[in-house]
């Protein structure tokens, strides 16, 4: 019984922190093939995205009782549009992404997707409706193609070279030594950030979601890096729905829509435009962002700002 109870013990912390990270989420999911915290309600049926409007409906939610996170959170992400949420650490923007990928259920109102109740849809159609690409890749102590193909497990050479090509990051690949069969990860070669952002991108496009969540990274990759695969993200994004967790204001000005969360609440909402008009908290966070161009926006209470 001991024997048992510590490894499974282990196995709840390393879940535990692993579940922090939207890096992670979806190995996560393949590594212990199930989430316990949540289940497939019995008779559940596959998600159908067509379009894949993103609906959450007055949600609340909390980590734990005593301390709610989310209030009435309520807006909708129009089928092949982008919104982005800003605002300060802390304020809730990840949760939102664990809530849809359905790290957990909420505690009240309910997220549906083209209609369906994400509680009421299997787990593994959800997933497998949802691309992520987060803040920092997990590489796999594998070969390069293995951690591309792991968008989409059976996918051919063909496809993954096609997937690397439109990620920009087949020619990189073809100038190493063993080309697509390099060992990268901890173990094998380093990648830099931004490569490791293109195999996360080249991921993506394998997998060919409907609905993408895009964890901007923190810290600016070098400024020609960047605005490379800002394109390539604007490129994937086009006619997908998309969340944009934004840290840089920069990135999101044509988002179709922006929400402001603070402690919680949408305290804000409309587009760059819309809202710098309104001379509210986002404004405030743009003249701040012009001023210091590289600073991750969520670093800074709002409440500091100006
Ligand atoms: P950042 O910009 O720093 O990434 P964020 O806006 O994405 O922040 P969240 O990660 O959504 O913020 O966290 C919102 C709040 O929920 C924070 O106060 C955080 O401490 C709390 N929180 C996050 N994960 C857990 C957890 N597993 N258990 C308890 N509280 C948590």
């Amino acid at each position: 019984m001991i024997q048992l109870y510590i490894p499974l013990n282990f196995l709840g912390v390393i879940y535990r922190e692993i579940k922090q990270s939207l890096a992670d989420m979806e190995r996560l999911f393949s590594l212990l093939d199930q989430n316990r915290e949540v289940a497939d309600s019995p008779g559940a049926q596959p998600l159908v995205a067509k379009g894949a409007r993103v609906e959450f409906s007055h949600v609340e939610f909390s980590y734990e009782a005593k301390r709610q996170i989310l209030f009435d959170v309520d807006f909708t992400i129009p089928a092949g549009t982008t919104t982005a949420v800003v605002g300060h650490s802390g304020s809730g923007k990840s949760t939102l992404s664990r809530l849809l990928f359905r790290f957990y259920d909420v505690n009240k109102g309910s997220i549906a997707i083209d209609g369906q109740d994400i509680s009421s849809v299997t787990q593994a159609s959800l997933r497998a409706a949802i691309g992520i690409v987060p803040q920092d890749t997990v590489l796999f102590n594998d070969t390069i193609e293995y951690n591309i193909a792991y968008g989409k497990p059976g996918a051919s050479h063909a496809d993954i070279v096609a997937a690397a090509r439109a990620a920009s990051i087949h020619e990189f690949i073809e100038s190493l030594p063993d080309g697509y069969a390099t060992m990268v990860g901890e173990r094998g070669l380093k990648l830099s950030g931004g490569e490791k952002q293109r195999v996360a991108i080249a991921r993506t496009l394998l997998k060919n979601p409907a609905i993408l969540i895009f964890d901007e990274a923190t810290s600016a990759l070098d400024s020609k890096s960047e605005q490379a695969i800002q394109a390539q993200l604007k490129e994937i994004a086009k006619n997908r729905t998309t969340l944009v967790i934004a840290h840089r204001l920069s990135t999101i000005a044509d988002a179709q829509q922006i929400i402001v969360l603070d402690h919680g609440k949408i305290v804000e909402r409309g587009t760059h435009q819309s809202l710098l008009a309104a001379r509210g908290l986002y404004a405030q966070m743009w003249e701040r962002q012009l001023a210091r161009p590289d600073e991750d926006v969520a670093s800074v209470p709002l409440e500091l700002q100006g």
